[in-house]
């Protein structure tokens, strides 16, 4: 059966220090999985990202995981997918991923999380992709990054406009209804790889 959407997941190889994190994971590919759509995600089976895996399978989504081969014995390179694709680099990954999606969202997370989430997002500024972006803030978590961003618009280094381009929530099915809502119905041809 043909996903209705597919949904990139960026998001922690460790699971953080609360319950909620994980619980958000869970109820992310609990959404993905009830709706149909696939997962697209960094394919390890440790942290976050196995939850997310995990959930999205049992909740009868299909999952897509893209590996760098250096890091298939240290994040696990997660079985369960329904599409596992070892790839030869970082690069390769994060372009296969960006392609692979309709839509991004950055969960909690550590720098390989941010370094995603700002690569899709600077993509976007750059006219690459039109794919809607979000960031879940649960707990909290992303309350300091949103701060720092919301001064570098104040200090001028960013516009308003640039900021508009991500969209950001608590609620793991209003967010993830509001991403699937802004996919567009015909996209246009995907430029992420000839952009590269
Ligand atoms: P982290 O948020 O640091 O736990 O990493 C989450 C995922 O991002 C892991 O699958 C990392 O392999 C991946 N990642 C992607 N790009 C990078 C990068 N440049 N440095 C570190 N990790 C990265």
């Amino acid at each position: 059966m043909n996903p209705e959407f597919s949904i990139c997941v960026y998001c922690g190889s460790r699971p953080g220090e609360r319950p909620e994190f994980s619980q958000a994971a869970q109820a992310v590919g609990q959404w993905i999985g009830r709706h149909g759509g696939q997962l697209v995600y960094g394919g390890g089976r440790t942290g976050l990202m196995g939850t997310v895996a995990e959930a999205t399978r049992l909740a009868g989504g299909r999952v897509v995981g893209i590996i760098p081969k250096a890091l298939v014995d240290k994040e696990l390179a997660n079985p369960l997918c329904d599409e596992l694709h070892v790839v030869d680099t970082m690069h390769e990954r994060k372009a296969m991923m960006g392609e692979r999606a309709d839509a991004f969202v950055a969960l909690p997370g550590g720098i390989g999380t941010f370094e995603e989430l700002f690569e899709i997002w600077t993509w976007r500024q750059l006219g690459y992709h039109d794919k809607p972006t979000g960031i879940l803030n649960t707990a909290g978590y992303y309350d300091g990054l949103l701060g720092f961003l919301a001064h570098s618009v104040r200090e001028g280094f960013m516009g308003e406009w640039q900021m508009e381009l991500i969209r950001t929530g608590t609620d793991v099915p209003e967010l993830l209804t509001a991403l699937r809502a802004e996919v567009p119905l015909h996209p246009r041809e995907d430029r992420l790889s000839e952009n590269l």
